[in-house]
């Protein structure tokens, strides 16, 4: 017990193993080359074989993690279907590869693959001069700005070539897998469109990332779309997931350990993104500030490139929030960088 969660099975499965965590289906992760070291992927129960949820990513490591599983627990059934729940390199990285090497259908949201897809046709799209002007204008180093820019690159190494066609999920379709029905839910804010499944039945939850019992997923606006507000989606998501599952789901989540206790986690995500637009709305409130001179009051640790373009792209999702909100409005800018101050 901690903060309220349960976590009925405290020791993470090693490498090459897997915990049942209800009868017919499966926990595994796979090593990610991150802070955050780990992805979980399920096995879910298929009639003749398992269904996939989640592969890692696309490289050497993973696909090693999944011969050595494949090998050893999952021996002598099939995969029949592999199911990703969005995007992110973690979670998407190796569909290309699964799906070939076994022939398995993928399901996805049709955000997923597009946004998958779009990436790896145009990897250098994102570094084009209004994408960079929009960091820099936002005070953004040249540095980061190039970490930034650049990012579809990085993605294109961890993420194996989709195959050529998916088979849409949608929020409200119900989907079997083997003796379950699951109902499709999507969340937006940390990554468009991500699917959950959850099985009323029996009250499991396959949350993806969009609720992590020990971290606040990110939420992140891109240069791409500079005024979305994926912090309110990702609010609202909340808020529709704790009135559509009970309290007493078993969450399986992306990262980090199964958990009970939906409804205080999800409350304790809403007061953190409040406590966060409390600081950035005091420390406007003195003197009109640029969304890289916030990154700091939200953010205490130094920062590398990489961790500070992920910082400065969540203040971002903040400011944008509060701007919508009435909380902050732009003052005058200062050469040529953008200022806001609280109202
Ligand atoms: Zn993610
Ligand atoms: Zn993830």
């Amino acid at each position: 017990m901690q903060n309220g969660l349960v976590f009925p099975f405290p020791t993470a499965p090693q490498p090459g193993n897997v915990i049942e965590v209800v009868p017919g289906i499966l926990w595994a992760r796979m090593p990610l080359p991150f802070r955050l070291d780990h992805v979980n992927v399920y096995l879910i129960d298929d009639g003749d074989g398992w269904a996939v949820l989640d592969t890692g990513i696309g490289d050497e490591t993973t696909r090693a993690a999944w011969e050595t599983l494949l090998a050893g627990p999952l021996s002598g059934k099939r995969l029949t279907r592999l199911i990703v729940t969005h995007f992110h390199p973690d979670h998407i990285g190796l569909a290309g590869w699964l799906s070939r090497r076994f022939d398995l259908p993928l399901l996805t949201s049709q955000t997923s693959y597009l946004g998958c897809l779009n990436i790896s046709l145009s990897p250098g799209a994102l570094d084009a001069n209004p994408y960079r002007e929009f960091y820099l204008r936002h005070g953004l180093d040249a540095g980061t700005t190039n970490t930034v820019s650049t990012r579809g690159h990085e993605y294109l190494k961890m993420v194996t070539a989709l195959p050529p066609t998916f088979r849409r999920l949608v929020a409200g379709d119900t989907l079997k897998l083997g003796e379950r029905t699951f109902s499709v839910y999507t969340g937006d804010g940390h990554a468009p469109e991500q699917v959950m499944l959850y099985c009323q039945e029996e009250k499991l939850l396959l949350a993806a990332d969009q609720v992590l019992a020990k971290i606040s997923p990110n939420v992140s606006v891109w240069a791409v779309e500079p005024e979305g507000d994926p912090l309110c989606l990702y609010l609202r998501s909340l808020t529709a997931l704790s009135t559509a599952i009970v309290a007493d789901a078993l969450v399986l989540p992306g990262h980090q350990l199964p958990f009970y206790g939906l409804h205080t986690r999800i409350g304790e995500l809403i007061e953190h993104h409040k406590r966060r637009c409390a600081a950035i709305a005091d420390v406007c409130r003195n003197a009109p500030k640029s969304a890289a001179e916030i990154v700091p009051v939200v953010f205490h640790l130094p920062l590398d490139p990489h961790q500070m373009s992920f910082a400065f792209s969540e203040v971002l999702a903040h400011v944008n929030f509060m701007l919508g909100q009435g909380e902050l409005v732009w003052g005058e800018s200062e050469n040529g960088i953008r200022k806001m101050i609280a109202v």
